[in-house]
């Protein structure tokens, strides 16, 4: 299949992932909601190995670093030709390179990514790949934090799974995703399943009363709470309801109550 095609009347996403260790996906694709939705087709997966469009007996896919200094550099050749075998195959696909030195993967770039036809996912090894790569072949680069890895495999599998559970007719209702952290600039509420009474640690009362209206109260005050213990930085960036607002005003009175008292 190329692009984006039909399945079952819904769309598929295709993710082609170029490594020289595409073994390293192999257990990723077997487990979870990335095995049904491949198996659904609503997504496909595919490893390229880059080594297959390296030349000579020992398929070598990098050298050492003009201009001296320790570590090597992922060859042009091999990649140039497996980026672009790739992208005839999936023509409308985005081609990204994984790097350090990319955008910072967040929510916002994953629902940015799951309205693509497709993406392309450049796994780099060693100290990187040549620049000429990224001159001419790259449509984005995307970071998955400010840490350096061995290689790109790992942040390609997180890009792959954060952007599958938000594509449409993944998870079992939409609403999964929409509530999930970091949707609506909040932490996500607490949760809690049976036993209502684990090590005398009870569940709160107000999740069994069967009121929503309270339940739903409950829910937006926990994430408010831990969204302002966890993650304040998020609370200052986001654009809080009137509602809201008053829930954390509520707070701040009690707070000073228990301070004056
Ligand atoms: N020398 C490079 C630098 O300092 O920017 C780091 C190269 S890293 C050892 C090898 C490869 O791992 C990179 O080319 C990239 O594909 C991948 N990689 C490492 N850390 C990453 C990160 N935080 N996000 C995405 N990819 C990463």
């Amino acid at each position: 299949m190329t692009g984006i095609e039909k399945s079952h009347g819904v769309r598929q996403m295709k993710f082609s992932i170029l490594t020289i260790f595409p073994e390293m996906i192999q257990a990723f694709l077997a487990h979870g909601i990335i095995r049904l939705a491949v198996e659904r087709e609503q997504i496909s997966i595919s490893s390229v190995n880059i080594r297959d469009f390296a030349q000579g007996r020992h398929r070598v896919t990098d050298d050492r670093p003009y201009g001296g200094g320790c570590g090597m550099v992922m060859k042009p050749e091999p990649l140039f030709d497996a980026v672009q075998w790739t992208k005839k195959e999936s023509p409308e696909s985005k081609t990204i390179l994984l790097s350090p030195q990319g955008r910072l993967f967040d929510q916002k770039l994953a629902r940015e990514l799951a309205a693509a036809n497709g993406l392309i996912l450049i796994c780099g090894r060693y100290e990187g790949v040549d620049e000429r790569i990224c001159n001419h072949l790259i449509d984005d680069e995307i970071s998955i934090g400010d840490y350096i890895m061995t290689g790109g495999e790992l942040a390609a599998m997180i890009i792959i799974d954060a952007v599958t559970r938000l594509i449409p007719g993944i998870l079992g209702g939409e609403e999964s995703a929409e509530k999930d952290s970091f949707e609506n600039g909040l932490l996500e509420h607490a949760h809690y399943t049976r036993p209502g009474n684990f090590n005398g640690d009870e569940v709160p009362d107000v999740l069994l009363s069967g009121n929503h209206k309270k339940i739903e109260d409950w829910r937006l005050e926990s994430s408010l709470m831990r969204t302002l213990m966890k993650r304040p930085d998020l609370l200052q960036k986001k654009s809080l309801t009137g509602h809201e607002i008053e829930i954390l005003k509520k707070w701040c009175r009690n707070i000073e109550d228990i301070i004056r008292s």
